[in-house]
C-alpha cells in the first residue's frame, strides 16, 4: 500500500518539478486532459501581449520583416524538430493536421505514381480517414483508395499496392520501405509526450498537433515533417503564394520554394503561431527521456492506487498493460463514462470523454505532480463509491465532448 508520505517523496525527488511553475494553472484543478488542450504557459501569455501591443500595435506591417513574422513558420518548426528527432529545415508549422495531411497524402501519391492504396488503422483518428476519403473523391478511386485494417493486421497488409500508411515507428517504417511503401506518421499524441527519432528511423513524412502536448493554445497551428531526401522531388497541391520561391515577386506562374517552405499555402496565423513558439520554450533544458520516464511513473501510480480500492478495481482499463506499449494516457470503459467524466470535471478533475463509453486520463509530466494523481484517484473513488455520477445534471451532453 502506497502512503501519502511516499507520494510526497516522489514529488520532492522529481527532476521535472520546477516546470510546473512555468504554466498558468487554475487553483485546485487537476488537469488530466493536457493532450486535448495543453494548459497556458506563462511565456505564451507574455509573448502574445508583446506581439499585440508592440508588434501589431506599433510596428504594424513592418513586423513581417522587423519582427520576423515571415519566418515564424520555419523558426517554430525548427524548435519542434529536436523534440521529434529531426534535423533543422524539415519541419514547418502551419494550418491544421487535416490540411497538412492532405498535402502529404497528395505528395506521397505523386512521388509514387504506380501506387494508389492508402493503408490506415481502422481506428485511426477520424480526420485522417476523412481526408483520405476526400482526396479519393477528388482524384478518383483508381488514383487513391483507402484500405483500413485492424491495428494488429496492419503489418500483414503492407504490400506492393500500398502507397502510404501510418505504431512501432522504426519497425513499421522499415518494413514499409522494404515494400516500397511511404509512411506518414500522425504524431498528435506523441510529439511532446515522449522521445521520437524521425530522422534515425528514416521516416518519410509526419504531421503533429500544436495544441496538445506542445501547449500552443486552442487552434494552434499544426506542424508537418518531410524528410530532406524527398524535398527536391516532391510537389504539394495546395500551392499557395507563401510556398512560392518568391511570394512578393507576384509572378503568375507558381514556382515552389526550395525545401520545407513549399509546404506553406497562405499567410501564417501570427498570433497563434507566436503562442506556440513561446510555449515551446517550456521544453528548454528538458530531456524527453525524463518526460517519458515520469509519464510511465504517473500512469503506473494511477493504476496502483486504483488497484488499492475495491470500488475502482472492477473498472475495465482498455489501455495496454505495460507502459512501453501505451501512450501518455489511460482509458477506462464504463457504460456511464460520460456521466462519470462530468462528475469528475465538476470536482475539478478534468478528464476526456470519448464516445461511446471511454473515460480517458492523460498524464502530462511537465505540470502534473504525483500528489495530483493521489487526489484524482481519491475523487474518482468517491464518485464511484457514492454513485455521484447518477445525478441528473451529469447526464446532459454538451456540444464538444
Ligand atoms: C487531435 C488530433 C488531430 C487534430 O486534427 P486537426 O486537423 O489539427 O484538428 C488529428 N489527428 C489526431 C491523431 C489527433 O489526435
Amino acid at each position: 500500500v502506497i502512503t501519502f508520505e511516499e507520494i510526497q517523496t516522489l514529488d520532492a525527488e522529481d527532476p521535472l518539478r520546477a516546470k510546473r511553475a512555468e504554466f498558468c494553472l487554475p487553483a485546485n484543478t487537476i488537469y488530466l486532459d493536457g493532450n486535448s488542450l495543453g494548459p497556458l504557459p506563462i511565456k505564451a501569455k507574455e509573448r502574445i501581449s508583446t506581439v499585440i501591443d508592440e508588434q501589431w500595435g506599433k510596428d504594424l506591417i513592418q513586423s513581417w520583416n522587423k519582427n520576423h513574422w515571415i519566418d515564424l513558420p520555419i523558426i517554430t518548426g525548427d524548435k519542434i524538430a529536436p523534440l521529434i528527432g529531426a534535423a533543422t529545415g524539415q519541419v514547418i508549422c502551419c494550418d491544421s493536421i487535416s490540411i497538412n495531411l492532405f498535402k502529404l497524402l497528395a505528395s506521397a501519391l505523386t512521388l509514387n505514381r504506380e501506387r494508389k492504396v492508402i493503408l490506415s488503422p481502422a481506428d485511426n483518428f477520424p480526420t485522417d480517414l476523412y481526408m483520405v476519403q476526400g482526396l479519393a473523391k477528388l482524384v478518383g478511386n483508381d488514383r487513391c483508395h483507402l484500405k483500413s485494417a485492424a491495428p494488429h493486421q496492419l503489418l500483414d497488409m503492407l504490400d506492393e499496392t500500398v502507397a502510404g500508411e501510418r505504431y512501432d515507428i522504426e519497425k513499421i517504417t522499415q518494413l514499409a520501405h522494404t515494400k516500397g511503401v511511404l509512411v506518414i506518421w500522425d504524431l498528435a499524441h506523441s510529439a511532446g509526450a515522449f522521445p521520437l527519432e524521425l530522422d534515425n528511423h528514416k521516416v518519410d513524412f509526419a504531421v503533429g498537433c500544436g495544441y496538445k502536448y506542445l501547449n500552443g493554445g486552442p487552434g494552434a497551428p499544426a506542424f508537418l515533417y518531410v524528410a530532406e531526401r524527398h524535398h527536391s522531388r516532391i510537389h504539394q497541391p495546395l500551392s499557395g503564394w507563401m510556398g512560392h520561391k518568391s511570394p512578393f515577386g507576384f509572378n503568375p506562374e507558381y514556382a515552389a520554394a526550395p525545401g520545407i517552405r513549399k509546404f506553406l499555402s497562405g499567410t501564417p496565423n501570427i498570433l497563434s503561431l507566436t503562442a506556440l513558439d513561446a510555449a515551446l520554450d517550456v521544453f528548454d533544458g528538458v530531456d524527453m527521456r525524463q518526460v517519458e520516464a515520469k509519464s510511465h511513473a504517473l500512469s503506473s501510480l494511477f493504476l496502483e492506487l486504483i488497484s488499492q480500492s475495491k470500488y475502482l478495481t472492477p473498472l475495465e482499463c482498455i489501455s495496454p498493460a505495460t507502459c512501453e506499449a501505451r501512450g501518455s494516457q489511460l482509458a477506462f470503459s464504463h457504460e456511464d463514462a460520460y456521466a462519470i467524466s462530468q462528475a469528475l470535471i465538476d470536482r475539478q478533475v478534468v478528464v476526456d470523454f470519448r464516445a461511446p463509453n471511454i473515460i480517458r486520463f492523460g498524464f502530462t509530466p511537465l505540470y502534473l505532480r504525483y500528489e495530483d494523481i493521489w487526489s484524482a484517484v481519491n475523487i474518482f473513488e468517491k464518485i464511484i463509491r457514492q454513485k455521484l455520477y447518477q445525478e441528473p445534471q451529469y447526464q446532459i451532453r454538451n456540444k464538444v465532448t
